[in-house]
């Protein structure tokens, strides 16, 4: 099962996601991660996308959608991924699609945290002073929030007209978020398998 975590930044995908690794053994990819180990790593990647992320754009669509093939390769067996801040433009998740079709795969649910931009606020400062993320600076987060609405919600449309597209109220504490994306996850299951059931018996 290959599921895209969907919100804003700060929305709580990072958190979700890794419930969802313990719960159901599925690999999380998370690029912003990547990409922040390929900085602290000094290599070429991390020096040419810095500058980039500290001022909270976004990378080029290139560049992540090489890193996503890259993991996509060295985990053949995975039982499934989540997509954790990718894909976050049109162009990644047609490339998303693609790859995934080349492998026999597809997304198979889009789980969206709803939340306000006012809570993003409050919750940014305190990972700001909790975690030190330089682009958690109040310009930089700006600019993120201005790039998710821009860039990243008119996936929203993209991933509905699938038929993919479940939301969950983000805004609860951290077990009940999760409870409601298990229920969504859970269900999408049930469907699929009673429409498995209904044509080819069993
Ligand atoms: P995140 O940890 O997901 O909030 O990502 C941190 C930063 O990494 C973002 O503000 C972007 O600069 C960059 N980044 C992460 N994922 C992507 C993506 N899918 N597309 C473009 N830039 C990304």
């Amino acid at each position: 099962m290959n599921i895209v975590l969907f919100g804003p930044p700060a929305a709580g995908k990072g958190t979700q996601a890794k419930i969802l690794v313990k719960q159901r053994g599925l690999i999380q990819l998370a690029t912003g991660d990547m990409l922040r180990a390929a900085r602290k790593s000094g290599s070429d990647l991390g020096k040419k996308v810095a500058g980039i992320m500290d001022r909270g754009d976004l990378v080029s669509d290139e560049i992540v959608i090489a890193l996503i093939e890259e993991q996509l390769d060295a985990n053949e067996d995975a039982p499934g991924f989540i997509f954790d801040g990718f894909p976050r433009t049109v162009e990644q998740a047609k490339a998303l699609d693609a790859s995934l079709k080349q492998r026999g795969q597809a997304v198979n649910g889009v789980v969206r945290l709803c939340v306000d931009d006012k809570v993003l606020l409050g919750r940014i400062e305190k990972r700001f002073i909790d975690e030190g993320r330089d682009d958690d600076n109040p310009e930089s987060f700006k600019i993120r929030l201005g790039n998710y609405h821009k860039q990243t919600a008119p996936l929203l449309p993209f991933y509905a007209a699938q038929g993919k597209l479940s939301e969950v109220d983000g805004l609860a504490d951290i077990q009940t978020v999760a409870a409601s994306i298990a229920r969504v996850l859970d269900m999408q299951k049930n469907v699929k398998m009673s429409w498995w059931k209904r044509v080819f018996g069993g």
